[in-house]
């Protein structure tokens, strides 16, 4: 085979073909996108999360049982994410990829002094402990077949303060801590564990702070605009199908010597400052 017929065949074989790969938080927003993306090239994946219909609907979608399922999951209750884990399995036979994606944006409260414990614990269950279990039960299917890859959804917010509340700062650093605790243990086995750390995605969690009968497509217009103004790569708005193509990378073995890593999908905003540019 010529240098441009491998080159050529290996863009054209569909890089995840025969593998199977559970999507948390999977029916809508970035991983709705992830579900597709990887669909599109040739995973069987399993849809967990809490909104049925949307899941059903995007199972359906993508052609139905064979190639995609879905399953009530919360990724709070660890009894959940172990039946998710162990229903992929008896689906597709396996288990090559998770990605940890169900988050949330918890309640806007500035004031740390009005901060609820509930609220705080809110976030951190589904944020932090939703993907302590995604990891742990990926884990023991993964760890006998000395391969896999886990792949959580952090942000920007991981890197920075005042980008999101407290919890969900705290619950992104935590991700990238748990990611590499866990990369350092799962690399006996050859499992890689990474998480990808997005800028804004104008998504159902960009607009969740505000009553449902204001999220409209005014208000995500409104959104658009401040995050692309704030953003520091001008001229390209950061959307979901971008997110979904950085864990795509992560959870192929295009990724296979990559591990422990939080991968910035955020145009360089955590890597210049914002407050001294000389450059604007
Ligand atoms: P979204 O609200 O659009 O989607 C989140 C999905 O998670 C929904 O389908 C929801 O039903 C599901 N979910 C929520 N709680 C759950 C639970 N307890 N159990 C199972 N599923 C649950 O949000 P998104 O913007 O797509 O966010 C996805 C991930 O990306 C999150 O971890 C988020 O923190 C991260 N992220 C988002 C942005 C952004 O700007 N949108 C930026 C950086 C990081």
């Amino acid at each position: 085979m010529s240098t441009t017929s491998t080159v050529l065949a290996s863009t054209l074989t569909p890089r995840l073909l025969g593998k199977v790969a559970l999507v948390t938080g999977g029916a809508s927003g970035i991983g709705e996108s992830i579900v597709r993306l990887f669909h599109t090239q040739g995973a069987k994946v399993c849809i967990a999360d809490v909104q049925d219909n949307l899941g059903k609907q995007l199972c359906e979608s993508l052609g139905g049982e064979a190639n995609v399922v879905f399953l009530h999951c919360d990724v709070t209750i660890e009894d959940d994410v172990s039946r998710a884990v162990d229903f992929t399995v008896e689906k597709f036979g396996t288990l090559d990829i998770i990605v940890n994606n169900a988050g949330i944006s918890g309640s806007p409260c500035p004031d740390i002094r009005d901060t609820k414990l509930s609220e705080f614990d809110k976030v951190i269950d589904i944020n932090l402990k939703g993907v302590f279990h995604g990891m742990k039960h990926a884990a023991r299917i993964m760890i006998p077949q000395k391969k896999g890859s886990i792949v959580s959804l952090s942000s920007v917010a991981s890197a920075l303060g005042g980008i999101g509340i407290h919890s969900y700062t705290a619950s992104k650093h935590a991700v990238v801590g748990l990611t590499k605790s866990v990369a350092a243990e799962l690399g006996n086995h050859g499992i890689r564990v990474n998480c990808v750390s997005p800028y804004a995605v104008a998504t159902g969690l960009a607009l969740a702070h505000l009553p449902e009968d204001e999220r409209t497509d005014d208000a995500l217009a409104s959104f658009r605009d401040f995050t692309g103004r704030m953003a520091n790569l001008q001229g390209v708005e950061l959307t979901a199908h971008d997110v979904a193509n950085a864990v795509l990378f992560l959870a192929s073995d295009e990724a296979r010597y990559i591990s422990g890593d939080n991968l910035m999908v955020d145009g360089g905003f955590t890597s210049v400052t914002h407050s001294l540019h000389v450059f604007r």
